[in-house]
């Protein structure tokens, strides 16, 4: 299937195309359509398969409709690294280039009072690593009721980095109604329960 029949929005397909991309990745082939629908996603990915995109492109297209609020994320990335959490961003900016969309990374090492001066801006896309985004938190500068979508990456690397209980303590942070995309290249015991507890009727996509 070509870009064009996965429901993308213009602005986005144009961003692809501009990006060099021919067709897509079987991990976008068939996650796609289904983050547009707003169904919950299990994708069972390693990098390198294009799953950025997978999740990027449809977030795009969702979030064309709304606007943020001051304080009040739409949207929520959790990365294990302050390096994925900068890629990431860049797959924002890159594919987000025709779109008018206020993007937060929120990682360690860097102050918190540029940061603060983003999330009153409003977000529409959050990107934190757990320990700093529960920072913002408990400092009461970040409101997380408007979260409609949430992303888990490389859940698998967060488990070995010892982040489970701070991804357990977000998820309950986060509204009940909401869309939730879970990313793991394998399937540790720990991964299946955190699914279990915290993905509704997800659909499943392994490449
Ligand atoms: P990821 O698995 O998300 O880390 O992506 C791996 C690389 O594949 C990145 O450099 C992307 O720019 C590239 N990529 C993503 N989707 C496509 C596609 N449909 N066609 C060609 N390259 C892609």
């Amino acid at each position: 299937k070509p870009f064009s029949e996965l429901g993308l929005s213009a602005k986005v397909l144009a961003a692809v195309e501009a990006a060099g991309y021919s067709e897509p990745t079987p991990i976008q082939e068939q996650a796609i359509p289904h983050a547009l629908e707003r169904r919950d996603i299990l994708g069972i990915a390693q990098t390198g398969t294009g799953k950025t995109a997978s999740f990027v492109l449809p977030m795009l297209t969702l979030l064309e409709k709304g606007r943020a609020r001051a304080r009040m994320p739409r949207t929520l990335i959790i990365e294990p690294t302050r390096e994925l959490a900068a890629q990431v961003e860049e797959s924002f900016v890159r594919y987000g280039r025709d779109q008018k969309i206020n993007i937060a990374l929120l990682i360690g090492g860097m102050s918190f009072g540029d940061q603060d001066k983003k999330i009153d801006r409003g977000v529409d896309v959050l990107i934190a690593t757990p320990g700093r985004l529960l920072d913002h938190f408990e400092r009461g500068k970040l409101l997380m009721n408007a979260v409609e979508i949430l992303v888990i990456d490389e859940a698998d690397r967060m488990l070995d980095m010892g982040f489970i209980p701070d991804i357990e303590r977000i998820c309950k942070l986060l509204p009940v109604t909401r869309q939730t995309l879970f990313f793991s290249a394998t399937m540790p015991p720990e991964i299946t329960r955190l699914t279990e507890q915290f993905l509704q009727n997800p659909v499943r996509v392994e490449v």
